[in-house]
């Protein structure tokens, strides 16, 4: 049955701002494009639907920015450094349990990136959701938001669709690929909780000391190189697993497993994610809100499990659910260049290096975690879309296969796409060229004085 349809009067809508560089999106991917912008000396606009920056960290509560990181691991720096950096300086951040970083609070971030912005000279435009491209042919010149105040347009020279999602190149046109809902990473609803009692926590953890080969467990098989099997991993399944066996929660909650993010002194435990939602697909209302809400029942399941079975949690309670349903995976821009597995696995090598990543890659079944000096090169060929002039892409929606997603979404990496993008929108206004004729080498030259390693 074809759907109903109905059609909307022509209607004039305000022009409510112009902007040299508009980034849509305020995750970790367009807060460093808005700040690396900045640095260059033009006008930013950040954009964001929600009341706060900062993107997956502030919005979901991914707290872990670099949980990869070892003594031997080699990084890009750059703003994502400065992210921990400045949450560290600001009481923001806690030393990571498996890692030599910071797991960032994710409250305490959105001051931090609300000083990042303020610092940087940056307009703040919260609470207006991207909603259509300005197109002028294939140029895009601005957008259309809708909020309380109603549908407004934004003109900009230069656009970088931070959304996470390719929002804006989808809907300007550009090709985009969506990963098939059956093998999209699942979703995740994320939740702290309260009441933790850290000394019996910690003894329960030290008494039997989970690993990452403990990930491969009942549901889950994950591929790993060797090199790290026997490494500590913050990881929590027993409990789930009693908790099935003794009738606690339903059997088919046997996805119900994962890992924790800081203990605090306080009794506060954050960043559990534990609940894992296949089928969810992110770029769908009506998929996220059936996802969401079951995610908040699963969380409650595991608080239930916890409670039962873990040392030190016989008496928390649900503290807070992210914001928003996390979504790891939806479309991604079929980009000038799609980086690949056998890049992401090899240490790929490019001319028009915008930074580096380590090897580590996340995802699809699959965890290489970088103990060694091995890295990668990420390309500026992949932020570029198809057939759209004056737009680029930052995060995890830049061109590339499956594996490489699993490695360039990780919110280090969407840190330097972010950089790159936001270095490139600024030299190609001031150079008055397009993204594909921007000068590369100037790029590269103004990223590294902004403290990225690119080789
Ligand atoms: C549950 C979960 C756990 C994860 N764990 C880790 C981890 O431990 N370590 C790690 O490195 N990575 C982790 N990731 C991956 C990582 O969080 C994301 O890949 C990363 O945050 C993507 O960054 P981004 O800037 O591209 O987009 P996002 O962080 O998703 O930010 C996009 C921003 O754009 C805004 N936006 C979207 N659409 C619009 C619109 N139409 N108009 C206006 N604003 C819009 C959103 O509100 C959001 O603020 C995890 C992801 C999930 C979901």
């Amino acid at each position: 049955m074809t759907q109903r349809q109905i059609t909307e009067p022509a209607r004039e809508t305000p022009v409510i701002h112009e902007t040299d560089v508009l980034v849509v999106g305020s995750g970790p991917g367009g807060l460093a494009a808005a700040i690396a912008a900045a640095r260059c000396g033009v006008q930013v606009t950040l954009l964001e639907r929600f009341g706060c920056f900062g993107g997956n960290i502030t919005v979901v509560g991914v707290e872990g920015f670099a949980w990869y990181r070892h003594e031997a691991t080699v990084e890009a720096g750059g703003i994502g450094w400065e992210f921990e950096k400045r949450a560290k300086e600001m009481g923001a951040a806690v030393p990571e349990s498996q890692s030599l970083s910071y797991e960032l609070d994710s409250e305490g971030f959105k001051l931090v990136a609300d000083k990042l912005v303020e610092e940087a000279g940056i307009h703040p435009m919260l609470h207006r959701q991207f909603v259509a491209p300005i197109m002028e042919v294939n140029k895009i010149a601005g957008v259309i938001v809708e909020s309380k105040a109603g549908r407004e347009a934004i003109i900009a020279k230069r656009i970088v669709d931070a959304t996470g999602d390719a929002d804006v190149a989808h809907r300007a046109g550009a090709p985009t690929i969506k990963t098939p809902v059956e093998q999209m990473q699942a979703a995740s609803v994320m939740f702290h909780v309260a009441g933790v009692d850290k000394a019996a926590f910690m003894a329960g953890v030290r008494a039997d000391p989970q690993t990452y080969k403990d990930w491969s467990t009942g549901e889950w098989q994950v591929e790993s190189d060797g090199k790290s099997d026997d490494m500590f991993s913050p990881f929590l399944a027993k409990p789930f697993e009693r908790a099935i066996k003794d009738g606690i929660i339903p059997a088919r909650l046997n996805t119900i497993g994962g890992t924790w993010g800081a203990v605090h002194d306080s009794g506060e435990m954050t960043y559990m994610n534990l609940v894992h939602l296949a089928g969810c697909d992110g770029t769908d209302p009506d998929s996220m809100t059936t996802f969401e809400i079951e995610g908040r029942k699963q969380a409650m399941h595991a608080i239930e499990a916890l409670r039962s079975y873990t040392p030190g949690c016989d008496g928390i309670r649900l503290r807070n659910f992210g914001m928003s349903i996390g979504i790891r995976d939806t479309r991604k821009i079929d980009a000038a260049y799609n980086m690949t597995e056998n890049g992401v696995r090899n240490e790929a090598r490019f001319d028009d290096s915008i930074g580096i990543y380590p090897e580590f890659i996340d995802g699809y079944g699959i965890l290489i975690i970088p103990t060694t000096g091995r890295y990668m090169q990420i390309p500026y060929s992949s932020l570029l879309p198809k057939n759209i002039e004056n737009l680029i892409i930052a995060g995890r929606a830049i061109g590339g296969d499956q594996i490489a997603h699993a490695a360039t979404r990780n919110m280090a990496c969407c840190a330097v796409t972010g950089q790159g993008a936001g270095v490139a929108a600024a030299k190609s206004i001031q150079q008055n060229c397009s993204f594909y004729d921007v000068n590369i080498s100037s790029v590269q030259e103004t990223l590294r004085a902004q403290g990225v390693r690119l080789d």
